[in-house]
């Protein structure tokens, strides 16, 4: 995989791209960032355009070294995960003889330590030794969500690449690109932080079931149709009842997008699909109105996070968007 195929990330693709285009690769790096961030996929691609014999800067994936890394048989590559809550001295140890047993190699040797802040104290002072004295020319990669909790002589020995959680917008880019429908991927991209969590969530059949429970329940509720059956059918009968958070917090972006459309603010709307009906929808209530609604759906999510009985609370929601602005606490 190349760095280009590895979603957002500009500052860190950039760095580690100049630091093999001018020949500057740091005898350690740590990769810290919250999970889901891709740190895996760059740690592996910033290996594979190490040992890629086509490209400088980059992986080109066709190559037979690419290919080693890919399968994850090249001779010269380590990895280490923790060995169930931490990462032991043993593992640390073991990395250190096999990079002895395999120096006549030669080439430059590559660890990547995954979840690096569970070494034990004891794997981490036998590592730094490692990082001081290398046994032959390496590079380690440290990957982490919290680079703090590392030894501080590791982490100032190291180079560090900051991996920020993504953007709903780069995330949206890069679902569709994946060929997900638009129109769930934006919205889940809005429930989520991470871009794992909203590829699972936009493939999911009751995501779309819940998204279309929501379209129909608030069209029917801001019409003044009669909701109780609705709720009965759309919700309760069907599975959507266990997913009642869910369903509050797609309402609540729905109620942030006729706020939107009041404003005059159109390209900010997440449901773009409905956006014919909320233009012409939208001001049969005020702003205030509509922010009013959200208010109560925040208080409806709070009390089924207490148990209160969703069909209830879901009767006294729709109820009250019914009533118009005759909205009360
Ligand atoms: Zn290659």
């Amino acid at each position: 995989m190349s760095f280009q195929q590895i979603p957002g990330q500009t500052r860190a693709k950039q760095l580690l791209q100049n630091s093999l285009r001018q020949g500057k690769v740091s005898h350690a790096y740590i990769f810290a960032g919250p999970s889901g961030t891709g740190r895996r996929q760059m740690a592996r691609t910033f290996a594979q355009a190490m040992y890629c014999e086509t490209l400088v800067d980059d992986a080109c994936g066709t190559c037979l070294s690419c290919r080693k890394v890919e399968h994850g048989n090249h001779p010269e590559l380590f990895l280490v995960e923790p060995d169930g809550a931490s990462i032991k001295i043993d593992q640390i140890r073991q990395l250190q003889q096999q990079f002895a047993y395999r120096s006549a190699g030669a080439g430059t040797k590559i660890y990547i330590i995954h979840e690096a802040d569970r070494m034990t104290v004891q794997a981490a002072n036998s590592l730094l030794k490692f990082l001081e004295e290398p046994l032959s020319p390496a590079v380690a990669i440290l990957v982490t969500e919290n680079g703090q909790a590392l030894l501080p002589t590791i982490q100032s020995r190291s180079q560090w690449v900051t991996f920020t959680p993504m953007q709903p917008e780069e995330m949206e880019k890069a679902l569709t690109g994946e060929g997900l429908p638009p129109d769930l991927v934006r919205c889940a991209v809005q429930l989520t932080s991470g871009l794992e969590s909203a590829r699972t969530l936009s493939q999911l059949n009751e995501f779309a079931e819940t998204r279309n429970a929501v379209l129909q329940l608030m069209k029917e509720a801001v019409s003044k149709l009669p909701i109780i059956g609705s709720i009965q059918q759309k919700v309760i009968k069907t599975g959507v009842n266990d997913r009642v958070e869910l369903l509050l917090d797609m309402i609540i972006l729905w109620l942030k997008d006729m706020i939107h459309v009041c404003t005059g603010k159109k390209e900010r709307v997440v449901f773009q699909d409905q956006l014919d009906w909320m233009s012409s929808h939208a001001f049969s209530r005020s702003a205030g109105t509509w922010v009013g609604y959200m208010e109560k759906t925040v208080e409806s999510r709070k009390r089924i996070r207490a148990n209160a009985n969703a069909q209830l609370v879901l009767e006294q929601l729709f109820i009250a968007v019914q009533q118009g602005e005759r909205l009360s606490g």
